[in-house]
């Protein structure tokens, strides 16, 4: 009996030997291949079985028989990763040589398209309008020096923006800017005039309520030539508000203070959500009945401003204005809170 099974195995592994390559070689993919592993030297496979088998060889043959199981063992197995290696290089060169992934193709996910956040949107209008007026377009850093954000423009040491309690500073002496007028500094610096151009920009101050954000957007208009007048000035504010908010839209200047303006001047314009069909304005809680809201401050660049940059106020004027792009959003889409901006709420972002 012990006879025969000696037989029958050493039957089984000279067919296995016979089988186990061809079937390894017409195997077409990693799939096929790995099942025929399977079948050979998996737990219900060919050789385990024979392996199981090998305790009723009598002795003195086990030795010799379990060698050959062994070697054909080590065999297929380096038979089995020599044809899988060769299937993934086939695969991968397939892959490579073949018609590209296109890019183009729409994707398949229920997502709509995006669009651009109501800042940005606001942003580029104004900036196309100042463009279109021959205003160039500059941008500044952020992180700034104190002097650029406060000395240069005529703030005295020790007027409450300089607090502490109202900026961010950074461990070395900077601070973020707490308004874009640091880029009015540095081109005026860095350049001789005449010089138009706007400043987008965002800014930082240590505020955060309903009506406050600790970051929003700026964006300042900056004009630098000879004989620059208010009426200049008066003249860009009109044609602005008239593009931005309709035509004949009414503006009014209120004398106010800014330590780098002399004038200075804030603006309101006609209110927008109560302009009826006539051009009048009934008077609503926005406006707080009056037919007007404050958009933006500007004046006369100060002398002293023109000064500390390095311009002769004897041979150049100026004036910049500034405004809160958040602002300008909310007046514009009527938009109750400045925080709507910035929760990134998919169902507040989508209505722009
Ligand atoms: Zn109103």
């Amino acid at each position: 009996m012990s006879d025969d099974a000696q037989q029958q195995i050493e039957t089984k592994l000279a067919g296995l030997r016979e089988t186990f390559l061809p079937r390894f070689a017409s195997a077409e993919n990693e799939i096929v291949l790995r099942e025929e592993n399977a079948k050979l030297l998996g737990k219900k496979g060919e050789l385990t079985a024979i392996l199981r088998d090998m305790g009723k060889v009598p002795g003195p043959a086990r030795k010799a028989i379990g060698e050959r199981v062994n070697n054909l063992k080590v065999e297929a197995e380096a038979a089995f990763e020599l044809r899988l290696k060769t299937i993934q290089k086939e695969a991968r060169d397939a892959d490579l040589n073949g018609v590209p992934f296109d890019l183009t193709l729409p994707g398949r996910m229920p997502f709509g398209k995006g669009h651009k956040h109501p800042i940005n949107q606001i942003r580029e209008e104004v900036v196309a309008i100042f463009r279109s007026l021959g205003f160039g377009v500059h941008e500044g850093r952020e992180i700034e020096l104190e002097e650029n954000n406060f000395a240069r423009l005529g703030f005295p040491p020790d007027h409450p923006a300089t607090d502490m309690q109202d900026s961010f500073w950074t461990t070395s002496g900077h601070l973020l800017r707490t308004h874009t007028s640091n880029i009015q500094v540095r081109a005026m610096m860095s350049q001789k005039p005449p010089m138009a151009f706007i400043a987008p920009g965002a800014v930082y101050r240590r505020d955060d309520d309903a009506t406050h954000s600790p970051m929003f957007h700026q964006l300042e208009a900056f004009l630098v030539d000879e004989n620059v007048s208010m009426a200049h000035l008066r003249g860009i504010l009109s044609e602005f508000a008239g593009r931005l908010f309709g035509a004949g839209t009414p503006v009014r200047l209120r004398p106010s203070y800014f330590p780098f303006v002399e004038p200075g001047a804030e603006v309101d314009i006609g209110c927008t959500f109560c302009k009826k069909s006539d051009g009048t304005r009934a008077g609503c809680s926005l406006c707080k009945h009056t037919g007007w809201i404050e958009v933006l401050g500007c004046g006369m660049i100060h002398p002293v401003v023109f000064e500390q940059c390095g311009i002769d106020p004897e041979q150049w004027t100026g004036f910049a204005l500034g405004m809160g792009l958040e602002r300008l959003a909310m007046l514009r889409y009527g938009v109750p809170h400045m925080r709507l901006f910035f929760e990134n709420d998919p169902r507040f972002l989508a209505q722009f």
